[in-house]
């Protein structure tokens, strides 16, 4: 196609594709409550972000105004040596969100750091919050240690919990579905709403958290978190033998020798996966009376979740290797998500520059 044709069909595809967005997300604030959330660009999301919050996700997108962040900006406060590593993931998080089902009719997505208003609210609320209360937080507590920044921990890391509020409430979010260890991010939120809305007047709307099922998927190394820092996950995209490979390396339980031995079901990664994602609870209870028991071995068990993780991802990735032919269409649906994300994100903070009296010039 000759540059000039391809440059008017692009105008065309964006022009459409923002047609629809503004259709289904007008840029004021619709009646709907709103649901907000995010995830780090620092690899590609996996099982744990599935049960966590997409699932949550798949199901508000129908009935309320939703918006997806990639947190780039809260993800380079501990890979600042390393920008790369989070810009090089942005596209892949969002190819993931469209192929778990992500609706971008339904659900805005857009990027944290193409709306400096997130930012400028950060530092306004960093005034109502105290570094004792951040080195207080639980979450953060834990990853600087898993991080061991004991003795280093970068500023904006210790301060993300702020960036976060400021996400949360830039959107006058209601409602924000996310995994256990977000819990303390979202009551520390509320307090700096609370805070703000005392000091200079109601503005900033408190947020709920909505936990699903499963707060927390552990890794396959049964560590007490699946997470992309610490390597131990199955992302949304793998292929059918990594998905083998993941399963064979689970933690069992080191007791269980001998098929015929009696095994232990708490704290057998195995059985916790089959709970997060075989529908069949009776069949699942069945397992456990026999594993307990003896006479179920490892590998027959493993066996059945290896075909139960099968069968779930590979219309996901099938629909992925579909939206990988065309990057184009992804980065539209991102711009224009962000544009209108950050229409709304601006109206908040004329609010936030009112209530505190920095409109100067404003008519
Ligand atoms: P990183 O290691 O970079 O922090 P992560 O794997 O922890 O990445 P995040 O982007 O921090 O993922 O998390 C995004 C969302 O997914 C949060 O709401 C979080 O609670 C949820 N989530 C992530 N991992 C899990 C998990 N293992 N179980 C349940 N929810 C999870
Ligand atoms: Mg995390």
């Amino acid at each position: 196609m000759p540059p000039d044709v391809a440059a008017a069909a692009h105008g065309i595809h964006c022009n459409f594709v923002r047609e629809i967005i503004m259709q289904h997300c007008p840029s004021t604030v619709s009646e709907k409550p709103i649901v907000l959330t995010g995830d780090r660009p620092t690899g590609p999301l996996h099982l744990g972000h599935y049960v966590g919050s997409l699932r949550t996700r798949l199901r508000l997108q129908e009935d309320y105004r939703q918006f997806v962040l990639i947190a780039d900006l809260q993800a380079l406060t501990d890979n600042a040596e390393n920008p790369s590593k989070v810009t090089g993931n942005v596209l892949a998080v969002a190819m993931d969100y469209l192929a778990v089902g992500i609706d971008p009719t339904k659900t805005t997505i857009c990027i944290q750091s193409q709306i400096p208003e997130l930012a400028e609210l950060s530092m306004y609320l960093l005034n109502l919050v105290t570094v004792a209360r951040l080195e207080r937080n639980p979450t953060v507590k834990e990853e600087i240690h898993q991080r061991g920044f004991e003795r280093t921990i970068p500023a904006g890391f210790l301060i993300y919990p702020v960036s976060q509020a400021a996400d949360i409430t830039a959107f006058k979010a209601r409602y924000v579905p996310v995994g256990e260890d977000q819990l303390p991010m979202i009551e520390q939120t509320n307090e700096l709403v609370r805070s703000f809305n005392r000091s200079y007047g109601d503005v900033l709307v408190e947020a709920e958290a909505i936990l699903s099922r499963v707060g927390r998927l552990p890794g396959i190394d049964g560590k007490t978190k699946m997470s992309k820092s610490l390597g131990n996950t199955i992302p949304l995209s793998a292929e059918p033998d990594e998905i083998h490979r993941a399963v064979e390396r689970m933690y069992t339980d080191p007791g269980h020798v001998r098929v015929s031995d009696p095994g232990k079901v708490e704290g057998n990664v195995v059985f916790t996966y089959l709970e997060a994602f075989e529908e069949d609870t009776l069949l699942v209870d069945e397992l456990k009376t026999h594993y307990r028991r003896g006479g179920l071995g490892d590998r027959a068990l493993k066996q059945m979740l290896e075909a139960r993780l099968q069968e779930m991802l590979a219309p996901i990735r099938a629909y992925r290797h579909q939206l990988a032919q065309n990057p184009g269409q992804i980065i539209d649906i991102v711009r224009e998500g962000t544009e209108v994300a950050r229409q709304i994100a601006a109206g908040t903070l004329a609010e936030v520059r009112r209530a505190l009296g920095l409109n100067y010039f404003c008519r």
